[in-house]
């Protein structure tokens, strides 16, 4: 059985820290170096349920693809939600380990993950990794689809291949437009709407979009590109990238002769629990 130590350096060598953004908190929240570890279990989100089901399943190691504490603590006491996380993993020596912003633009990264799930052809980074030579790394992917498809079907394929929540799948722009070329990029995707009109494709598919880039970069694309948006919900756009991220750790677990067991949960933590339709806008 491997080492917590042997585990996190696997992980950091698909996802090394030194990549994340300045302002992210990746890598070993809490967790022992010399512990032994046979059951990991990935999720988007370190929230209580997660940590809970982490305890439940046995295992002494959760990935998580968001930081607990973004923004560092001065506390970690159980009577705040992100202490009672801390609480609930190191009372069960379970580590916690986080893969965000370098897992974005690994390759591969969140984003391939989120093409796969829907059999699109990754061409290339939306927002190339500069140190990369080989042009792999970056942020959000350019996709093709093998058949053309409207940008109703295309969102409508979405919703039925990512993993089911009440937000759905919306769109912006005319649903009836010719969708053969798309920019995806998992997460909050709305500071990417500059790249996204350079690249020239027809939809862009991400997460968290906001009422006035969204109407503005709709309306920038007219009439010459019209550019489709497809809106799904943040966690749905991610949670790919946990399956992903499980098959390499456990191809690694093979490689070495670790025996680990690699789970993904499917518990949904998208915080959005209904969505009602107000009905056909005229
Ligand atoms: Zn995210």
């Amino acid at each position: 059985m491997p080492r917590l130590s042997e585990v996190i350096a696997a992980l950091d060598a698909l996802w090394p820290p030194e990549r994340a953004e300045q302002w992210d908190a990746v890598g070993t929240v809490c967790g022992d170096p010399d512990a032994e570890v046979t059951r990991v279990l990935f999720a988007v989100d370190p929230v209580q349920e997660i940590a809970d089901e982490a305890v439940e399943l046995g295992a002494e190691l959760l990935v998580t693809h968001h930081p607990l504490y973004l923004r560092g603590t001065t506390t970690v006491a159980a009577s705040h939600f992100k202490g009672r996380v801390v609480h609930t993993l190191i009372k069960q020596d379970i580590a916690l380990h986080v893969a965000h912003t370098n897992a974005d633009t690994a390759d591969p990264g969140v984003s391939d993950a989120l093409a796969g799930a829907l059999d699109l052809r990754v061409v290339r980074p939306l927002l190339p990794d500069p140190s990369d030579p080989a042009g792999r790394r970056g942020l959000g992917r350019i996709c093709e689809l093998d058949h053309p498809l409207t940008l109703r079907e295309f969102a409508a394929r979405a919703a039925e291949r990512l993993p089911a929540v009440a937000q759905g799948v919306r769109t912006a722009g005319d649903p009836e437009a010719t969708v053969r070329t798309v920019a995806v990029s998992g997460g909050s995707g709305d500071s990417l709407f500059d790249v996204v009109r350079a690249a020239g494709v027809d939809a862009f598919l991400t997460a968290d979009l906001r009422h006035h880039p969204a109407s503005e970069a709709v309306q920038h694309s007219l009439p010459d590109s019209p550019l489709g948006l497809v809106d799904a919900a943040h966690w749905a756009t991610e949670q790919p990238w946990c399956e992903q991220a499980a098959a390499q750790l456990d191809e690694i677990s093979d490689r070495h002769g670790w025996d680990l067991r690699v789970h993904v949960s499917k518990t949904v933590t998208d915080p959005w629990s209904t969505h009602h339709p107000s009905g056909a806008p005229n």
